[in-house]
């Protein structure tokens, strides 16, 4: 610890000065990130609501109103009626207490997810002392259903299906996965990417596959905020299709004014994050996430092309803005774009150049990372 205080310019200096070191969105070269620039509206929200903290929610219920309106917003994106939800850290702290909730009701250890699924489910295994099963993919990049089934038993918590997976963009199959569900286990659907993105995919007439609540076994839900829906970090959305369930993980705390509180894994609860996402949603409305995702759906079709180009062929053709291509020693490539300033990152199933248009990649920083691309393979 510093002996003494330091002058607010010396401090701004030192900020300014780790601050130029990190990568920016602004200059388009960051391909490899599911986060983006949120909107300006959202980062005055934000820092409007810095001090305020829904975990003693009781002196915050303005704050709380605005989580009420977001979490409704949300949920009638993803089809859900008067729905239970909070917003949390981010999609693992969302997937983390989804399990939780399951396995307080259930009493059961197991739980079913792709290969595909984030390493957040490694995770909660891990705390909730749960027992992990990673299934297969199928050719289309996602899970075999077939191999759930086999893998049913009595002590069944939950399967997990993933709408846009973390490397591919790929949805699983959810309607297939409900209907083999047991009757006293869970499914959670981790839309952490996808759940600002496949609605308004589908409002656009494209074929996404129906992975949301209007599938009556889905239990609860992870659409994150601070990915596509231009809120600032730390935003998760965490839904939970029935409030009683929400009540098996409350924990009393009798010091704290906590009426109208969600019961979640954080203690102190940003609401700066709840006051971001609350201002990009009402400032964009479906129309401008609607425009935006074409954008990024069209940015997405362009590296498609530039990649062809040169002979690079895709995974899968994307469903999402997330493009995995075949190139030959991906991790080198990855390296010599990394010096020329280019940041995109390596899928491992199957090992490929994996690349992620969010709103601050552009047709331009594509034809930049392409033009490099030409000069390095
Ligand atoms: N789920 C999916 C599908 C993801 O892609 C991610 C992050 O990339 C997560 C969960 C975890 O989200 P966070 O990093 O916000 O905890």
């Amino acid at each position: 610890m510093w002996e003494k205080g330091a002058a607010n310019s010396i401090i701004i200096k030192e900020l300014e000065e780790a601050g130029d070191r990190d990568c920016r969105f602004c200059d388009g070269k960051v391909i490899s990130s599911m986060c983006t620039k949120p909107l300006d509206i959202a980062e005055t929200a934000h820092s409007m609501f810095i001090e305020a903290n829904l975990g003693n929610a009781g002196l915050y219920p303005g704050t709380l109103e605005l989580e009420r309106q977001v979490i409704n917003g949300i949920s009638s994106l993803l089809n859900a009626g008067n729905i239970a939800g909070g917003i949390v850290s981010g999609g693992t702290e969302a997937n983390i207490t989804a399990l939780w909730i399951a396995r307080n009701i259930t009493g059961n250890k197991k739980v079913i997810f792709p290969k595909s699924a984030h390493f957040s489910f490694h995770k909660a295994c891990d705390i909730l002392a749960l027992e992990p099963v990673m299934v297969d993919l199928n050719e289309n990049f996602t899970i075999d259903i077939e191999q759930v089934e086999r893998n049913i038993d009595d002590d069944l918590c939950a399967i997990v299906g993933i709408a846009g997976t973390t490397e591919l963009g790929a949805v699983d199959d959810i309607e297939s996965l409900a209907k083999i569900l047991p009757e006293n286990a869970f499914l959670h659907v981790d839309a952490a990417f996808g759940g600002f993105v496949l609605p308004f995919l589908r409002e656009m007439g494209i074929n996404v596959p129906r992975f949301d609540f209007s599938i009556p076994e889905v239990c609860t839900m992870t659409s994150d905020p601070h990915k596509m829906g231009m809120s600032t970090i730390p935003s998760g959305a965490l839904l939970v299709r029935d409030r009683e369930w929400v009540r098996r993980i409350h924990k009393e705390a009798p010091y704290l004014d906590l009426i109208g509180q969600l019961s979640a894994l954080s203690g102190t609860r940003s609401s700066a994050a709840v006051a971001a996402t609350y201002a990009a949603m009402r400032s964009l409305g479906k129309e401008g996430y609607m425009k935006l995702v074409r954008e990024c759906m069209d940015v997405t079709a362009h590296a498609l092309n530039r990649g062809r180009k040169i002979g690079l062929e895709p995974v899968m053709e994307p469903l999402m803005n997330i493009l995995c291509l075949y190139v030959p020693q991906p991790r080198e490539v990855q390296e010599k774009l990394a010096q020329e300033g280019w940041r995109v990152s390596v899928a491992q199933n199957p090992e490929s150049l994996r690349l992620v248009m969010m709103p601050h990649v552009t047709r331009d920083s594509i034809d930049g990372l392409f033009d490099a691309m030409e000069r390095i393979l």
